[in-house]
């Protein structure tokens, strides 16, 4: 089944300091399947975080058509942003609880804590906390809204290695427990071949998408950085038309 189609005609910007627009997207369409993990890479100023909150709804400054599958009335979209934007004067818990209808089942925000192994965190207040338990946080707050489409991006960019793997492997557990249609947007090839299902590469502005790749490295071995490597390389041989990308 399909959860997202995107028929972008024309996204444009003013342009800084001139008269004319600076086209951002042009001519974008993209099929994207329910309940793929899907890596959107592309390099810096493409327009990902363009595309994603178009996507979401809060650009609507564009021309064509989004059509998100959905279970709801309207569709319900999990963002993640680059920066974890938590309520400083909120604890953990009432940051993720804010935005729940009043009759949430507090079960599953509890299921969610613990997966993310934040429960011992839940009722401090986000100063207290790491950027790898923020990143944490916000991702358990994208998901506690039962999403139809979980957009994320570039969320785990200022993390250290160390802490950025680890808060792979507790997403891609999560993802695992409650499959959702993931957008999750990259610029680094290891981290998107170690997550997705389904890479799609973009192009520089106007934005248009290359080449789309399903990544067949068994989940149990996403750890091994060998099997990624290679899966890289291979990648870089078929397809030289990446390589201008990274
Ligand atoms: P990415 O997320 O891939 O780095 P963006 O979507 O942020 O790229 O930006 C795509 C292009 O659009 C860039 O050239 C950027 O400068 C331009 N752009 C983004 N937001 C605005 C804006 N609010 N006003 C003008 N230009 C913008
Ligand atoms: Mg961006």
């Amino acid at each position: 089944m399909t959860a997202i189609t995107v028929d972008i005609i024309n996204k444009s910007y003013p342009a800084a300091g001139q008269a004319c627009l600076h086209r951002a997207i042009a001519d974008l369409k993209l099929s994207l399947p329910s309940n793929e993990f899907i890596c959107l890479v592309g390099p810096s100023g493409c327009g990902k975080t363009t595309l994603l909150n178009i996507i979401a709804g809060l650009d609507r400054d564009y021309s064509g058509e989004i059509t998100v599958e959905q279970q709801h009335k309207a569709p319900k979209i999990g963002y993640v942003f680059q920066n974890p934007r938590l309520l400083p004067w909120r604890t953990v818990r009432e940051n993720i609880t804010l935005t729940l209808p009043s009759d949430y089942d507090p079960k599953t925000v509890d299921a969610l804590l613990e997966t993310m192994q934040l429960t011992q965190a839940q009722h401090v207040y986000p100063e207290r906390l790491s950027l790898g338990m923020s990143r944490r946080v916000s991702i358990i707050r994208a998901f506690a809204v039962d999403p139809d489409v979980l957009l994320m991006d570039e969320p785990f960019v200022s993390l250290d290695a160390p802490t950025a793997r680890q808060v792979r492997e507790l997403l891609i557990g999560l993802w695992q427990q409650r499959p959702h249609t993931v957008l999750f947007v990259t610029h680094d090839l290891r981290e998107a071949i170690a997550l997705a299902d389904r890479l799609i590469f973009l192009s520089s502005p106007p934005m248009q998408a290359l080449s789309e790749i399903r990544v067949d490295i068994p989940r149990n071995i996403r750890d091994d950085e060998t099997a990624i490597e290679a899966f890289r390389q291979k990648l870089l041989q078929d397809h030289p038309e990446i390589r201008a990308l990274l």
